[in-house]
């Protein structure tokens, strides 16, 4: 395992489309090990492929709850709406007010290939939806309501204001 680099806004790789993920070879479980370690390691909440450079759908999320993969993920529902700080591995330091739905229920295959469904409110929801956005090349500044802000160091400590 291995902390990959963190492509950071204005890297071009973050504003393309990730393609699907047809098989699991050795070289993918490294790169979704690698992509928990290196989200653990930030601090983040949620990490796509793409953000270390790796243009393929795949993601991880951990909202402290349990660790969630999800390969070639797809949103079958969305209800309800949360407007709320958001921030991004890739956008370090920043953080800005985002609407996003408040209930996401998604699909997604795991490590083996195998179909599964999730349902997220909140946080969850959230990041869900934040992380299938960099699989289609969208970055949570061009949803952003209003400024991007400076994270301060309290801010840093507060629920709402996660990296995903
Ligand atoms: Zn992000």
């Amino acid at each position: 395992m291995a902390i990959r680099n963190v492509r950071e806004l204005g890297d071009e790789v973050l504003r393309k489309k990730s393609r699907e993920v047809k098989e699991i070879t050795p070289r993918i479980r490294e790169l979704i090990d690698d992509m928990f370690e290196t989200m653990y390691e930030k601090d983040g909440v949620g990490l796509a492929a793409p953000q270390v450079g790796i243009l393929k759908r795949i993601v991880v999320i951990d909202t402290g709850e349990e660790p969630l993969l999800m390969i070639n993920p797809r949103i079958l529902e969305t209800r309800d709406s949360q407007t709320g700080g958001e921030g991004c591995l890739s956008v370090p330091g920043k953080v800005g007010t985002v609407t996003r739905p408040n209930y996401v229920r998604a699909e997604a295959y795991d490590e083996n290939l195998e179909r599964f469904e999730v349902e997220g409110t909140e946080l969850l929801a959230r990041a869900i939806c934040h992380e299938l956005d960099h699989l289609e090349g969208v970055m949570y500044v061009d949803k952003v309501e209003g400024e991007l802000y400076d994270v301060t160091a309290d801010q840093d400590d507060e629920e709402d204001e996660e990296d995903i």
